[in-house]
């Protein structure tokens, strides 16, 4: 794909920066997700940020597990984190998780609170909050801000032993009630979770809050540059207190860049789960899913992720993008590696009247007009073939360029054909076409005689493979969906399922191949509807689209 599709990146110009001022003399990055769900196309944008700029560099890239809260996370996240990432096409440094870290934090909380920098809190959640104050009010003191160090030594020891109910006690950070920014006003470092973690079991009591871990993980792992969303903007200075406070040796940076939004695409793992859960989708990796495990199943391939992410570019202000750009660099991904055949998704009879009865001819057709690498393949023509059924109109709008009583068509690869009959059921619906055909029309053989406007695609029925289609539409009806009301918004048409055929060549497809079907689209086939019988083609995405880039 061309370079005229790269957006600028502000990230570079600063480790350019950087790399050039000596802060850093090795780019370290990290991709830091909570195993408390699948990847999504978001996420999507900062692996490729997060290895790709640290590949540019020669640097190195942790992929690390942001698994501080136990009630969430789970190995199968984990696991399918882990696929999807080398899905992507990336290998990571070293497999991290926060968990590992554990004891190390607890020390540092501890040096806190020798240091005078951190307290044991009574109050209840709603309390802090409330203590907190507002954009325009200064928080107040927490009654328990001035506990003697022993105090608060004894009271962490006995969180962290279990001897206190979840809620009842947290510690804080002491820094500074009446700061401007919120995030400072004594945040809270470690709650108590009486809860199993997937790695470290019944071991631990209480657990770290993001803002207390994520830079200690980033220090520990001596990572130089923290790619994070826009929302941790303000959490800035606190990443900066804790790293300064806890004394630690490495001094990694955090960065913020836009989080990817997409039209009509939900971009948040629990809004996700919730469709898994309430069984809106099949699972996680339902075709439906902006998850890359969904993504994948339909047929999306990693180029194609990759270079929709370099589009988009990097920038410091939120933006939503376009669903058709994701579309559009699959397609161009797809055009000259697909193999075009046929595909017939809702088959209508046609018997061919003056074609010999059990004569077959086998046509000569390209696999990719616009790539002869991919060679020729054979395709049988006889006197029996499926057309789509949207192809015939018995009373056809003006302008109607397919088949009609009286009217003459292209086969494509094959002949001209003329419909003669309509032969309908009881309840008068066309159930099949009588039609005749020229020899002398023969595709490629230079005949010119006489023009039409319709080219239609067909399976011989004698050749043909039953095959299933399924055929998506936006899960979102609206374009940005609102939370609360997610449900409402589902497109209840976002899955139609189809029964036709494919050629003979067909036969023995495997799941993930990848075909162009004439005039329907991109379709790959599923790895786990398919079934020995019968294989399962993902619509992947259309043809065309009035989309430009
Ligand atoms: P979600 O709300 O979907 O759970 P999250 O941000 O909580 O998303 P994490 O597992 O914490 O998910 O994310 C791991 C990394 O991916 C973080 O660095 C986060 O900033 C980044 N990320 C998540 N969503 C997006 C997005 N839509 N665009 C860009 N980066 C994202
Ligand atoms: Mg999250």
């Amino acid at each position: 794909m061309d370079e005229q599709h790269v957006s600028s990146n502000f990230i570079r110009t600063i480790i350019q920066d950087d790399l050039a001022n000596g802060r850093v003399q090795d780019v370290y990055t990290r991709f830091p997700p909570e195993p408390n769900g699948y990847l999504h196309i978001g996420h999507a944008k900062a692996v490729c940020l997060n290895f790709e700029i640290a590949d540019e560099f020669g640097g190195k890239t942790n992929l690390r597990f942001d698994d501080t809260n136990p009630t969430k996370e789970e190995d199968e996240y984990v696991n399918a984190i882990q696929e999807d990432v080398r899905w992507l096409g990336f290998s990571w440094d070293k497999l991290c998780f926060a968990s590992d870290y554990f004891a190390t934090m607890y020390d540092k909380a501890v040096l806190l609170i020798q240091k005078g920098l951190a307290y044991v809190c009574d109050l209840t959640a709603e309390q802090i909050r409330q203590g907190r104050g507002s954009l325009t009010t200064p928080g107040v003191d927490s009654p328990y801000r001035n506990r003697t160090v022993e105090e608060n030594l004894d009271l962490f020891a006995r969180m962290k032993n279990g001897e206190f109910a979840d809620g009842s006690k947290v510690l804080r950070a002491k820094i500074d009630m009446a700061s401007p920014n919120i995030n400072l006003r004594d945040p809270v470092l470690y709650r108590i979770a009486h809860a199993a973690h997937h790695r470290t079991g019944t071991t631990w009591s209480i657990y770290p809050m993001y803002d207390y871990a994520h830079p200690l993980e980033d220090a520990l792992e001596g990572i130089s540059h923290s790619l994070c969303t826009l929302e941790f903007e303000d959490h800035r200075p606190l990443y900066d207190w804790v790293i300064e406070a806890c004394e630690m040796v490495s001094r990694p940076r955090q960065y913020e860049f836009a989080r990817l939004n997409i039209t009509h695409t939900i971009m948040s793992k629990r809004n996700l789960k919730q469709l898994v859960d309430e069984g809106v989708v099949e699972s996680w990796d339902d075709p439906r899913m902006p998850t890359l495990s969904g993504l994948r199943r339909r047929g999306y391939t990693p180029e194609s992720i990759r270079q929709f992410a370099k589009a988009i570019g990097i920038a410091k202000s939120n933006s939503t993008v376009d669903h058709q750009m994701l579309e559009y660099f699959v397609r161009e991904d797809l055009k000259l590696k697909a193999l075009r055949t046929m595909a017939i998704v809702r088959p209508l009879k046609v018997v061919i009247t003056n074609w010999e009865e059990g004569s077959i001819e086998w046509l000569d057709a390209e696999n990719n007009a616009e790539n002869e690498a991919l060679g020729m393949r054979k395709i049988p023509f006889g006197r029996e073939i499926y057309i789509e059924q949207d192809d015939f109109m018995e009373n056809p709008p003006p302008k109607y360029f397919r088949l009609t009583k009286g009217a003459e068509v292209r086969l494509k690869h094959a002949y001209f054909i003329r419909c003669e009959d309509v032969i309908k059921n009881e309840a008068g619906e066309v159930v099949e076409l009588h039609c005749t055909y020229d020899p002398l029309t023969k595709s490629g053989s230079g005949f010119s005689a006489r023009k039409v406007k319709g080219t239609l695609h067909f399976v011989s029925c004698e050749y043909a493979v039953p095959a299933e289609f399924r055929m998506f539409e936006s899960l979102l009806l609206e374009e940005s969906p609102a939370g609360s009301t997610l449900l409402e918004q589902v497109n209840p048409h976002s899955m139609e399922v189809l029964s036709g055929y494919v050629e003979p060549g067909l036969q023995h497809v495997q799941p993930y191949d990848k075909f162009q079907f004439f005039r329907h689209g991109y379709f790959s086939v599923d790895p786990k509807w398919s079934t020995n019988d019968r294989a399962v083609f993902n619509l992947v995405v259309s043809l065309k689209s009035s989309f430009q880039l």
